[in-house]
């Protein structure tokens, strides 16, 4: 199995909503430490690793990817000893009911519980409860005994583990555990000719918080914000809608999403390299999702910032796929495109 396959699985598996990434950023320390020269987590819980450039470009590039996933919170309990819980992050509530999960740090498991189909009235199978009629049965005897095992705040995560299937592999969390994979790949190579930052940020799922708060301190002349994004080549939402990424077609370059653009030279120079290279990629069809990019673009007098993603298909659910040959074409690409930008790179027309 490739370095890459390997960590993803290994962060694929990793609880880590947003505002609770620590299991995550445990795990990536030891991926990375003994390739960079420097390492600290900032206030916000945000991972920042320099690696020395080799010296020949006075620039500093930031590139990103985000530790979060998306997940639940016990905000509450039934009188049975249930928990109550609100999403974090974009859920649609009606993939919830039926899920295996773990909660907090012990990794408890739960089952959302739902009327059995021969007690639901009619009602009850033609409409999804929404998730606040919705309770995790972690098998307590009471309300007591709830409270104690996964108090108000406990996060909680899908149960899924990481697997290999057919052509792709198969886990929760791609979005954005595939980034964090190519930014551990990155930052593993030969030194580049300027000192790059690594920022693996927290928060992003819920208003690109942790990406704010790097992009100030880091202070970069660039940034790349490494992805994990929206395949939705199937199901098809139309026959004749493009999709915004398809699945093996290799790395989506964002030209505008709803966070933030491009600015041309850059987008330009990621694409010619691309295409100069031989590496497949694919633009993603604008408009859609946000992401730390639309935090960090204005950060102080603003940053030069664009979004390189890998393929998910069925993002934001317990299970998503995402195909091996994406992931690397998306490491050789930033990876070269990287080596490649010069001042000119970065100032506008
Ligand atoms: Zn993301």
């Amino acid at each position: 199995m490739s370095a890459l396959i390997d960590h993803l699985g290994i962060l694929s598996n990793a609880p880590g909503i947003s505002g609770n990434e620590i299991a995550v950023r445990r795990a990536i320390r030891p991926m990375i430490e003994q390739h960079v020269g420097g390492l600290h987590v900032d206030v916000m819980g945000n991972l920042i690793a320099h690696k020395a450039g080799d010296g020949t470009s006075p620039l500093r590039v930031l590139v990103t990817a985000h530790m979060d996933e998306v997940g639940l919170m016990v905000v509450g309990y039934t009188g049975d000893g249930e928990l109550r819980v609100a999403t974090v992050g974009g859920i649609p509530d009606r993939l919830l009911p039926g899920l295996t999960v773990l909660v907090g740090e012990e990794s408890l498991p739960g089952v959302i519980g739902l009327t059995a189909i021969h007690r639901a009235g009619k009602g009850d199978l033609e409409k999804a409860p929404g998730v606040d009629q919705l309770a995790v049965d972690i098998g307590a005897n009471s309300k007591d005994e709830a409270k104690r095992l996964a108090p108000v705040g406990t996060p909680v995560v899908f149960s899924t583990r990481f697997e290999t299937m057919g052509t792709c592999c198969a886990g929760k969390a791609f979005d954005d555990r595939a980034g964090c994979v190519a930014l551990i790949a990155l930052l593993s190579g030969q030194p580049f000719p300027f000192e790059i930052t690594g920022a693996f940020t927290v928060q992003e799922e819920v208003g690109l918080r942790g990406a704010r708060v790097a992009a100030y301190s880091v202070d970069p002349d660039v940034a790349i914000v490494l992805e994990g994004t929206l395949a939705d080549d199937l199901p098809k939402v139309e026959p004749d809608v493009s999709p915004t990424t398809t699945l093996g077609l290799g790395p989506a370059v964002t030209v505008k999403d709803s966070s933030y653009t491009t600015p041309p030279r850059l987008l330009r120079h990621f694409v010619e390299v691309a295409e100069a290279e031989g590496i497949p990629y694919q633009l993603k069809q604008p408009g859609v999702g946000g992401t730390d990019a639309g935090s960090i673009h204005q950060a102080r007098a603003g940053i030069p910032t664009i979004t390189v993603a890998v393929p998910c298909r069925y993002i934001h659910s317990p299970i998503s796929l995402v195909r091996d040959s994406d992931l690397a074409a998306l490491v050789r690409l930033v990876d070269i495109a990287a080596r490649r930008i010069t001042a000119d790179v970065i100032r506008p027309l």
